[in-house]
């Protein structure tokens, strides 16, 4: 293999050697420059060279390999000329979309997902109508071209994402069989986020002489800055914004996204909900930068959301806080992020939202800061309450303070209570609603259950198709619904096990802050099994037991031993099977409840 390469800084997408079409998709897309993984990648991948890349999801390694791949495609050609190996359907599915985004320019051509657990016609009519590019997993993929449904004379390049996922999930067999099945002339580029022997006996034996490419961080300390973390993905992550803005103290902001789109989104949804914020995105006039900027220093606005690009050299004293509403697809980038913060000898605040599929990039860019990144508290109910009191009361000092310049409303208020026979009191509070506006409990309490359960969704749900739920919900996005308590959950004590049912056991429970709804996203997306196959759930103290169907495969109830939620490893097993000999934080306790013997049941606890 050749020497590893670090990329140097990230250039424009133009100079990668990336035909004008695509450039112009990328900018419309709303990416300002390459990712490091992006930038090392592209050039080899365009000069036809092999290439093994270690990247973490989230560092845009899909377009490192898309882009290059769609750049070469012969589109007169009905044949695949480019396979994408994926350890899970969810990324498949994912892969295939974003190679439709990028394609956008590119009339007539075809992506076709293919994995296991869909039916067969489908596919078949796919590929019988005929696609550019397959992404699949291998276990389908194998059987497909053990059928001679896939022919793969055409192909030119072959991607292995994800490749220590895949064999961590037992395909080494499907991946050297495929491989061999590719014309001697294609090309191979396998990422990984790690480099175990498994993978690289892969590489060594189906890559030749390829690019080798890690992005080197350089480490650097942020000491004046406190670091946290919130699992959170997807719709959630709106919803987790408001609750930071609401409940932690700051000064002033600086929320980054990875889309000039997004920060123009980002802030007129804020602006919506009341926040004094705005965006700063390289679409904008410099002149109009430059008035965004001063408003930031001048204290007039509070919040500016930002992207990597515009952010660069700010240097605004009143930034307490810098929010990555995307984490940064790189830990350098991240380090001159948070540096917007604890500026002039003051300390500050970082805080990034993290999908459960990223955590791997997250301890990347801890050990590049080599500082450790806390996962947050989640502000209560009452932080968020406590706040807006505290804000009420300084309003109202203020208010006190200021003599009104002339303008005395006490004759008229002293006059309202004594034609209506109120308290000033009594006036006092209405003036009060009025001010403050409706009461957000409502509002918070929403935004608090589906947080809450945002964070604790497997690390599947950020790519989690959508499905429609007849009720017009969708069960990937919400899971407070996918949780809701059913009847059918509902239940006293120990109930027999319905027909085609198992019931088992996991080493969470009601002392650990359990509510069913997270039980269901975890294991919803961890077995990748529509929450609508999950049975009743019975939460006890300090473990629960939840009915899911028969005939789960090993390696699915492997997967959900190993899950945690609330902090807890799962360790699933049937529920009459003896204790497992891993060390149990607690011994297992028979249910106790008022009364002694009834469980916390799903039903009637609300989510
Ligand atoms: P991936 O690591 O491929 O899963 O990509 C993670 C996320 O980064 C996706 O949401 C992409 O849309 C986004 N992304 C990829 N490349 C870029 C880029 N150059 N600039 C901004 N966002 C990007």
């Amino acid at each position: 293999m050749s020497a590893a390469s670090t990329p140097a800084v990230p250039s424009s997408f133009a100079e990668l050697g990336l035909p004008p079409t695509l450039v112009a998709v990328l900018a419309a897309v709303g990416y300002e420059a390459p990712s490091p993984i992006q930038a090392a990648t592209i050039p080899p991948l365009m000069e036809g060279r092999d290439v093994l890349g270690m990247a973490q999801t989230g560092t845009g390694k899909t377009a490192a390999f898309a882009l290059p791949v769609l750049a070469r495609v012969n589109l007169g050609l009905a044949a695949p000329q480019a396979l994408v190996l994926t350890p899970t359907r969810e990324l498949a599915i994912q892969v295939a979309e974003a190679f439709q985004r990028y394609a956008a320019t590119l009339p007539g051509f075809r992506v076709l997902p293919i994995y296991g657990g869909q039916h067969y016609q489908p596919q078949l009519s796919g590929l019988r109508r005929g696609v550019h590019v397959v992404v699949g997993t291998p276990g389908r993929v194998r059987d497909h071209l053990t059928r001679g449904t896939l022919k793969l004379d055409q192909i030119t390049t072959v991607v292995l994402d994800e490749a220590d996922e895949m064999l961590k999930m037992g395909f080494a067999d499907e991946v050297d069989f495929i491989l061999q099945q590719a014309p001697k002339t294609r090309q191979v580029a396998l990422f990984s986020a790690t480099m175990p022997t498994a993978v690289r006996r892969i590489a060594q034996t189906h890559l030749r002489d390829p690019a080798e490419i890690t992005i080197a961080s350089k480490t650097r300390t942020a000491a004046d800055v406190k670091q946290r973390y919130w699992l959170v993905s997807g719709a959630h992550k709106m919803e987790a914004v408001t609750r930071i803005l609401e409940a932690e103290p700051f000064d002033a902001m600086i929320v980054f996204s990875r889309t000039k789109a997004m920060t123009t989104e980002l802030a007129e949804k804020l602006q919506a909900r009341g926040f004094s914020a705005a965006a700063l995105n390289g679409d904008m006039p410099q002149n109009e930068r430059e008035r965004t900027v001063a408003r930031l220093k001048d204290g007039s606005l509070d919040i500016i959301v930002a992207t990597d690009v515009a952010a660069r050299g700010l240097d605004v004293e009143r930034i307490s806080h810098v929010l990555n509403y995307d984490i940064p697809t790189d830990s350098e980038s991240y380090i001159h992020r948070i540096g917007r913060t604890g500026r002039a000898g003051r300390s500050g605040e970082a805080i990034v939202f993290v999908a459960p599929r990223e955590r791997g990039l997250l301890r990347v860019i801890e050990r590049a800061t080599r500082q450790p990144i806390t996962e947050m508290r989640l502000p209560t109910l009452q932080d968020v309450y406590a706040r807006r009191e505290a804000r009420f009361r300084d309003q109202v000092l203020e208010a006190v303070a200021d003599d009104g310049h002339g303008n005395d409303p006490r004759p008229l208020l002293e006059s309202i209570a004594a034609d209506n026979n109120l308290s000033i009191l009594d006036v006092a509070a209405a003036l009060a609603r009025l001010v403050r506006g409706p009461a957000a409990s409502a509002e918070v309490d929403r935004a608090q259950a589906s947080v809450t359960q945002a964070s604790a969704r497997g690390p599947a749900a950020r790519e989690r198709p959508r499905r429609e739920r007849p009720d017009g919900e969708s069960a990937g996005a919400a899971p407070v619904t996918a949780a809701a308590p059913r009847p059918d959950r509902a239940g006293k004590g120990t109930s027999p096990v319905p027909p085609g049912m198992v019931r088992y056991r996991v080493e969470v429970g009601y002392e650990h802050q359990l509510r069913p709804g997270q039980l269901v996203g975890a294991i919803a997306n961890e077995a990748d099994l529509d929450s609508q196959y999950i049975g009743r759930i019975d939460i006890f103290d300090d473990y629960t037991h939840i009915d899911l169907p028969e005939g789960m495969p090993p390696a699915t109830s492997r997967i959900l031993a190993k899950a945690w939620v609330c902090g807890r490893q799962l360790r699933l097993r049937p529920a009459d099977a003896p204790a497992p000999a891993a060390p149990s934080p607690r011994p297992p306790r028979p249910p106790r409840a008022p009364g002694g013997s009834k469980p916390k049941s799903a039903g009637p606890r609300k989510s």
